[in-house]
């Protein structure tokens, strides 16, 4: 397969597409819409876990897991959840397989039929809702502070590696309250969470916000949302916050006796953040030539290519290299000396800007001699010759400097790509021919956001949570909005 990439400005699906394969992430598999997660592709996401976990459990959160069936009457007993995920939902309804009679091989086992079908889980809530009737009584058992890291399936009919699969692995937090102000403050900090966790760990800017309420999670009083903006001007949501009320207590009878000893229904939160974070990683820095990862969550850091003829200038270069990569381990950097003889120079450093490995150093017989390394960045490709003293000191400020520049770099595009309309031609003209977050009035009715959707494909993403009271007038309906929400076409 050629190494070489379709340009994002020819096809910036195609080009997405391509260097997920070629940069040894996903691929596709036998099943239809569930992906392959290849080592390099999990590493990256075992450093998004391992962040996000950290954070979790700074913020009082404790693991747990739940089973991966729902019982059909469980998933039923929320109206409005059960509506929302209907459509999506694989069900098990036989437990045994048999062999055919005629001998064409294996059959469902019409015996074999269960007495209650079982849904594969969409969310958990309803499962774990069902299990908190058993753990909380009494105030003092509030607040439950639960997530659990697991894989979900919804049955989605359009599909794209990471961003949206059929099967996909996230965490999701489940959490319980004695107040509506409690649970309220809980959905909006691990809106705030995430929200660091994408700046501050992926690089990648986020606009937080919440949701209107068609885009709201099904169940849910209030979605929090973080959304980012991919290079090619379409929004993605990429992590989720909901202030669920007393909804689920009430369909699972859920209550617990207050410090005067009454009685209430207990408050819930949920959230989740999936794998389409790796889409969002990826679709926000990454260029013509590969990948681009920030240092925090690139499973390589630093790589080390030698350039020797024969054995005796690759002993000397080792020399060199091993202690260097003992003391950049000891720092706590993650680095390859990839010291194969079985691959040219020029083709490894193809590979690591296909996989976006931040810094690369090489050395030389020249370098040898002169007691130097060059030094490469991925993001800006610069290069320069350090001297092998200062090289550690040099890889410790690229780390943090290449932290900032993607996200700098990101931010400018998501910044240069707001743009401020009052009228529905703007709008459709800035849609069309620029892409990116149109910021306009909105009157807060469906019937106008409806209209837009269908329109345009564009949906509002979200009511941002610093949006300022300014009077004006929705540019479909004229009438009246005090504030500016985000439209854009999303993923
Ligand atoms: P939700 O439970 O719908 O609020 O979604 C929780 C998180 O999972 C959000 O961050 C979504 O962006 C993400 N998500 C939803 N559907 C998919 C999917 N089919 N594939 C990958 N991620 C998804």
């Amino acid at each position: 397969m050629s190494k070489k990439l379709t340009k994002r400005s020819e096809d910036y699906s195609k080009w997405y597409n391509e260097l997920v394969v070629k940069a040894d992430l996903a691929e596709n598999s036998g099943v239809r819409g569930c992906m392959v997660i290849k080592p390099y592709g999990y590493a990256i996401w075992e450093k998004m876990q391992a962040a996000l976990d950290k954070m979790f459990k700074e913020t009082g959160h404790e693991n747990a897991y739940f089973p991966l069936f729902i019982p059909k009457s469980y998933l039923s007993k929320e109206a409005s959840h059960v509506e929302g995920f209907a459509k999506e939902c694989a069900v098990v309804t036989h437990y045994r397989l048999k062999n055919a009679e005629d001998g064409s091989g294996v059959i469902v086992d019409p015996e074999a039929k269960l007495e209650e079908e079982l849904i594969v889980r969409p969310t958990s809530e309803t499962i774990i809702w069902d299990t908190y009737r058993k753990w909380i009584q009494s105030y003092r058992d509030l607040p439950l502070l639960i997530n659990q890291w697991a894989n979900v399936v919804r049955w989605e009919m359009r599909t794209r590696l990471f961003l949206r699969t059929a099967e996909f692995l996230w965490q999701e937090g489940h959490t319980a309250h004695a107040t509506e102000k409690e649970a309220i403050e809980e959905a909006e900090q691990m809106m705030h969470v995430y929200a660091d966790f994408a700046e501050n760990h992926m690089a990648v800017p986020v606009i937080k916000g919440v949701k209107t309420e068609s885009e709201r999670f099904a169940g849910a009083v209030e979605t929090y949302c973080i959304e980012a903006l991919m290079q090619d001007g379409k929004a993605l949501q990429a992590g989720t916050s909901h202030f669920l009320g007393q909804n689920f207590a009430k369909a699972f009878d859920v209550k617990f006796a207050n410090k005067e000893g009454k009685k209430e229904h207990v408050w819930a939160t949920s959230w989740g953040v999936s794998t389409r974070l790796m889409g969002a990683l990826i679709m926000t820095h990454s260029d013509d030539s590969g990948l681009v990862l920030p240092p925090m969550l690139a499973p390589i850091q630093v790589v080390i290519v030698p350039i020797y003829k024969g054995i005796d200038q690759l002993d000397a270069i080792s020399e060199k290299v091993n202690p260097l990569v003992k003391e950049l381990r000891a720092k706590g950097f993650s680095v390859k000396f990839d010291n194969r003889d079985t691959h040219k120079p020029g083709f490894k450093f193809n590979e690591y800007e296909l996989k976006g490995v931040p810094v690369r150093l090489a050395i030389g017989p020249r370098d040898l001699e002169n007691g130097t390394y060059e030094v490469a960045r991925r993001d800006t490709f610069e290069k320069e010759t350090v001297a092998a003293d200062a090289v550690i000191s040099k890889i410790e400020f690229l780390m943090e400097d290449i932290q900032k520049n993607i996200h700098q770099k990101a931010l400018k595009h998501r910044e240069d790509h707001i743009t401020e309309v009052d009228t529905y031609e703007e709008f459709k003209d800035v849609l069309e021919n620029k892409g990116g977050f149109v910021s306009v009035h909105w009157d807060g009715t469906t019937e106008t956001e409806d209209k837009i959707k269908e329109e345009t494909k564009a949906t509002i993403r979200c009511i941002p949570m610093d949006a300022k009271e300014e009077n004006g007038v929705d540019i479909i309906s004229g009438k009246p909005s005090k504030r500016r929400v985000l439209f854009a076409k999303a993923y």
